[in-house]
């Protein structure tokens, strides 16, 4: 039986997103279902059932993009009932039930939410300043921006666990969260306040058991990293059910990363790639993590128009002193070494751009992320600007598509639970006006966003000063 409710955020009044952690990496079943009982966005009525679930949704009249590549279905209905999709397809075959909340596309499209595989809820605008309390902005931005999941690729460990573990307990509104904690760095590490310092490899036991026990999903390996530190690394994280995915900058040995059985490379490769480098990734099933964003940003293209930040995406949930300071940023004159900087970078970016598409050819797991925050690049917007570059990069919009959702679940062997438009899956669906299918852009034009099966109202997520404490970013996690 459907009844109506109407909740505020609150303690208990949001969908719980348990993410269940892959069973690859050894970490299954940490959180099951047992507790999804409770449920309504954000004040907004939901219809509910008896046992608190959340009531059927029903997404009508809308082009279906599954995630998964698959040819988009046209005037098709999505229904989702509890937290799960249970019904799909076109709308002559598909029975809408009595008393669901009708979400009617009328001639847009459906995908699945969106996932922003390597962001920092740590860094201010510019990625360096801290900017811890200001985590709701970031979250609320993520989900207004219809992003579902994130993985947090680095962070100050226990900071990052608390948020992970309030969202999945459903008492702060935010996607889906994996997180790698700290870095694992060398002895000289670039983010202090966010990593572990290793001396020697045989340090790496010790770094996995404590992360392992701390429930991080991933590890992250740093730049400082030896070849022989990696190794150890990945050896150890394997002990410990823990996969490693590594930023070795641009010098790295990429090669004996791959060798020693790495999960991903954090960043696109952005310098020469020979064709036995990606044989060799496609071999040991190495995935990469786009970030073209974050090459834009340092590349500065997006900042030479910064008419982008009017998006309501962006300008609806960033609070004003972010843009007044990446105003001064994007409009301040550069010394000539910043102007060589800026356009050894820019080169960077075309050789990302090359490689992406080359690697997507070659058959290598492509995974969106953009490296948020990062002067230009948003919590939630960042994805959609990641989406355009992939396709300027050379993929079509629905291979884009794959990679910010379905390759993303792949990576953190969780394909079966989230990440695509189909029955059993979770119901994180992203509801759009036109086809991006056809213009990778029409991501951004959204109608509405679906979590766990709970219809959420954006107009609570979006930046309110009255509401804001205010909070400025301090110092900087970076080291001097
Ligand atoms: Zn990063």
């Amino acid at each position: 039986m459907i009844t109506q409710t109407f909740l505020c955020v609150r303690a208990n009044a949001l969908p719980p997103v348990p993410r269940r952690a892959a069973p690859a990496h050894g970490l299954a079943a940490r959180f099951g279902t047992a507790f999804l009982t409770l449920v309504a966005a954000a004040c907004a009525p939901v219809p509910q059932d008896d046992q608190g679930a959340p009531g059927a949704v029903a997404v009508t009249n809308a082009t279906i993009i599954d995630g998964m590549g698959g040819a988009p279905i046209t005037d098709g209905v999505v229904i989702a009932e509890g937290d799960r999709i249970v019904a799909v397809g076109p709308a002559a075959e598909v029975t809408v039930p009595d008393g669901a909340t009708i979400i009617d596309a009328a001639g847009g499209a459906v995908m699945p939410g969106l996932a922003d595989m390597h962001v920092h809820m740590v860094g201010g605008w510019d990625g360096v300043s801290t900017e811890m309390l200001g985590y709701r902005r970031y979250l609320n931005a993520l989900l207004h921006a219809g992003v579902t999941t994130v993985f947090d690729a680095g962070n100050v460990l226990p900071f990052i666990q608390q948020i992970q573990a309030e969202i999945e307990a459903g008492r702060l509104p935010g996607p889906r969260v994996y997180m790698a904690g700290p870095l694992v760095d060398g002895p000289v590490p670039i983010w202090p306040p966010i990593t572990y310092f290793t001396f020697e490899a045989s340090a790496m036991w010790r770094h996995a058991s404590q992360l392992a026990v701390a429930g991080v999903d991933a590890l992250k390996g740093y730049a400082g990293l030896s070849a022989e530190m990696v190794d150890s690394l990945v050896q150890a994280g394997a002990e410990f059910g823990l996969p490693v995915i590594v930023d070795l900058g641009s010098r790295g040995d990429y090669a004996a990363a791959v060798d020693a059985g790495v999960l991903a490379r954090a960043h696109a490769p952005s310098g020469p790639l020979s064709d036995d480098e990606i044989a060799a990734m496609v071999e040991h099933g190495t995935a990469t993590i786009t970030t073209l964003a974050v090459l834009e940003s340092f590349a500065r293209r997006r900042l030479t128009d910064l008419d982008f930040l009017d998006h309501p995406l962006i300008a609806a949930t960033t609070p004003p002193w972010f843009l007044e300071a990446l105003r001064e940023h994007a409009t301040r004159t550069l010394s000539d070494a910043e102007v060589g900087f800026v356009a050894s970078i820019e080169e960077r970016l075309m050789t990302a751009m090359t490689n992406v598409k080359r690697l997507s050819d070659a058959g290598v797991l492509l995974v969106a992320g953009t490296d948020a925050p990062y002067p230009g690049v948003f919590q939630g917007e960042g994805i959609h600007r990641e989406l355009e570059l992939l396709v300027e990069a050379g993929l079509t919009p629905l291979q884009a598509i794959t990679v910010a959702t379905h390759n993303a679940a792949r990576l953190m062997d969780a394909s079966d639970e989230w990440g695509a438009i189909a029955p059993g899956m979770a119901a994180d669906l992203l509801v759009v006006r036109g086809n991006p299918a056809e213009n990778i852009g029409a991501t951004r034009d959204i109608l509405a966003v679906i979590q766990r099966g709970v219809v959420l109202d954006r107009s609570q997520l979006v930046f309110s000063a009255l509401d804001d404490l205010g909070f400025r970013t301090v110092g900087s996690v970076a080291a001097n």
